[in-house]
Order: structure tokens, then C-alpha cells, then sequence
């Protein structure tokens, strides 16, 4: 097996352009060193871009977030989490493993890796972000998270394109606030069960102007429920609209996920969208 380490995009994309079906990037390898650990991949080639600046930044700017593909789940965690319209990026990176993990895992990762039970799945559904591919021949492309995320462990980038980071429109979501919370079967270092964000802009008295939520680990892919969110508008996040959304995302679940798991799936909707309004109400 070799190994590249480019220290520029310019390199990466040489990189990229000697790699074939069996090759792969590398970024904290909390999910890929496992894999090659199983003998469930052998690459022929790993490619670093951990010492190339522009994927190790996060750019928060009036308009737009920029997450560069080598950012850790800590440092994404120590950047968001005082931003109401971010914090449920915050709520799902700090959530990630342990803080040994945290160190080395990145979003990027996670979403490449495209496991319908990782946490940032909902996540990039939620912002409806976009994925920034570099190609072998140095061209640059924005791809949406719908269509990035094709099926449990498949994404849409081809032999010789990385991901070099992703980006959320940062104006679609100002005067939001947002959240995220899991389900797993221990308290930390849990793989979800299930997991939702939401994420709710609010009129001064309090009543909801528009709301969007996702939940990741029911079905292949991460879904969004439309009946919830239309229902929340012009409501106020009072136990009446709690048991109606967690009536609905329960409803959602059953139709969504495998038949093996829709009993306890089904009925953790209430904790998990009880502890998700408790969140959103405490953030206003
Ligand atoms: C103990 C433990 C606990 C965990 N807990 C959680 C958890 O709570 N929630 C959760 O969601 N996950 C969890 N995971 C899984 C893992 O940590 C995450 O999925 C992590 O975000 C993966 O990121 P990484 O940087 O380590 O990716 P890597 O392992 O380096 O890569 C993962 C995949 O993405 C590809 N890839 C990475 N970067 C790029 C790029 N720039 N361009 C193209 N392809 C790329 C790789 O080739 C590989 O196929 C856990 C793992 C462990 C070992």
C-alpha cells in the first residue's frame, strides 16, 4: 500500500489523479482504519490532506459557513456552539464518540462515509448543505447533500475527486435556532438509534414562523418530516404541539424504518422529540 501526504490543492489533485477504484482519502480514519482493520478494504493507495491549510479552516462569514474537509468534530464543536443557527451542528459533533475520537473525526468523514446511523447525515439535510469536490484535473464542483448521500456507505464521488469541505447558506437560516439530539443504547459513546434536528425561527411572542426538522438512522438515508414542520407554523412549542410532533415523527418512523426495529424506534419518538423542544426552548 502507498501513501500521499499533499501540502497543496495542487498536489492533491496529482494525487488524485493516480488513484484507482481501490484508493481512498484519509482524514482522522475513526471509521476507515476499522474498516481496514476487518479486511472490508485493502487500498492500494491512502491519501492525506491533513497538511494542506485551506481543508483545515472554518470560515463563518454574514452569508455563508465554509467547514474544510480536515475539520475535527472538536474544533467544529468549539466553533458553532454559541451560534443559535448552529448549535445543532454543535449538539451532533460533540456527541461523536469520545473526546479521543472527537480529536480526529471529521464531518466530511462522517458524511463520506454515508452510514444511515452517522450523526451528521441529519445534520447536512437539515442546513441542505452542499459538498465542495476537487477532481484529478483540478476543476471544483458543489454538490447538494441529496444528492451526495446515494445509500448506506455509497456516496456520489467517483475514482480521482475528494471532498475539500462544505457549505451552508448561512442567510437562509439568520434568526434561527437550532438543535440535535440522539438516541443510543448508552448514554455516550453511542452509535445513534435515532437522531433529529430541527430547526425553528420564532416571532417575538413566541409563535413559530416556519420550522424544519430531519431525523437520521430510520431510514437508508436521512428524512425529513414536512407533516411536523407544516403543523409547527403559527403554533408555540407548548405540550400540545409536543405530543401532536412526536404523534407525527412517530408515525414517520414506523413508515420509514425496517419492520425488525419499528417497535422500540417507534416509541423513543416521544424522549427524542420531548428532549429536542426542551433544547430549542431553552436557546430562545
Ligand atoms: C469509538 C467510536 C465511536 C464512534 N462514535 C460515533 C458516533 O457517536 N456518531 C457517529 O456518527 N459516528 C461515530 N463513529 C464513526 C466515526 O468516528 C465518524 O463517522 C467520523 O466522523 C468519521 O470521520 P473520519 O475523519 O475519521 O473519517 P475516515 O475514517 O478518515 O474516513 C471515512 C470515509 O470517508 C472517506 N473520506 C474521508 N474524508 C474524505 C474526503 N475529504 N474526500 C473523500 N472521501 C473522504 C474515507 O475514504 C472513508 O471512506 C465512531 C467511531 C468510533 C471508532
Amino acid at each position: 500500500m502507498e501513501s500521499l501526504t499533499p501540502k497543496t490543492l495542487d498536489e492533491l489533485t496529482e494525487a488524485l489523479a493516480q488513484a484507482t477504484s481501490g484508493s481512498r482519502i484519509i482524514a482522522g480514519g475513526t471509521d476507515l482504519v476499522i474498516q481496514m482493520q476487518r479486511g472490508q478494504t485493502e487500498p492500494d493507495l491512502l491519501i492525506y490532506p491533513g497538511q494542506i491549510p485551506e481543508l483545515r479552516t472554518i470560515l463563518l462569514q454574514k452569508d455563508k459557513l465554509h467547514v474544510g474537509a480536515m475539520v475535527t468534530m472538536q474544533e467544529l464543536t468549539a466553533a458553532l456552539q454559541s451560534i443559535p443557527e448552529f448549535c445543532a451542528i454543535s449538539d451532533a459533533a460533540s456527541g461523536v464518540g469520545t473526546p479521543q475520537i472527537r480529536s480526529k473525526a471529521t464531518i466530511v468523514g462522517n458524511l463520506c462515509n454515508a452510514s444511515p446511523a452517522g450523526d451528521m447525515l441529519p445534520i447536512g439535510k437539515l442546513y441542505d448543505l452542499k459538498l465542495k469536490i476537487v477532481s484529478k484535473d483540478g476543476t471544483m464542483s458543489l454538490i447538494p447533500i441529496d444528492q451526495f448521500i446515494l445509500g448506506p456507505r455509497k456516496n456520489a464521488l467517483q475514482i480521482g475527486q475528494a471532498v475539500v469541505g462544505l457549505t451552508i447558506n448561512r442567510k437562509r437560516w439568520v434568526g434561527y435556532v437550532s438543535a440535535f439530539r440522539k438516541i443510543g443504547f448508552r448514554e455516550y459513546v453511542s452509535i445513534a438509534r435515532e437522531g433529529m434536528g430541527a430547526l425553528v425561527k420564532r416571532l417575538p411572542d413566541g409563535m413559530i414562523q416556519d420550522a424544519r426538522l430531519t431525523l437520521g438512522a430510520v431510514a437508508t438515508t436521512p428524512i425529513r418530516i414536512p407533516e411536523a414542520e407544516v403543523l409547527m407554523a403559527g403554533r408555540v412549542l407548548d405540550e400540545n404541539l409536543l405530543r401532536e410532533v412526536a404523534a407525527i415523527t412517530a408515525r414517520t418512523i414506523h413508515n420509514n424504518c425496517r419492520p425488525a426495529n419499528r417497535l422500540y424506534k417507534t416509541e423513543a419518538a416521544q424522549g427524542l422529540v420531548a428532549d429536542l423542544f426542551d433544547l430549542l426552548r431553552k436557546r430562545t
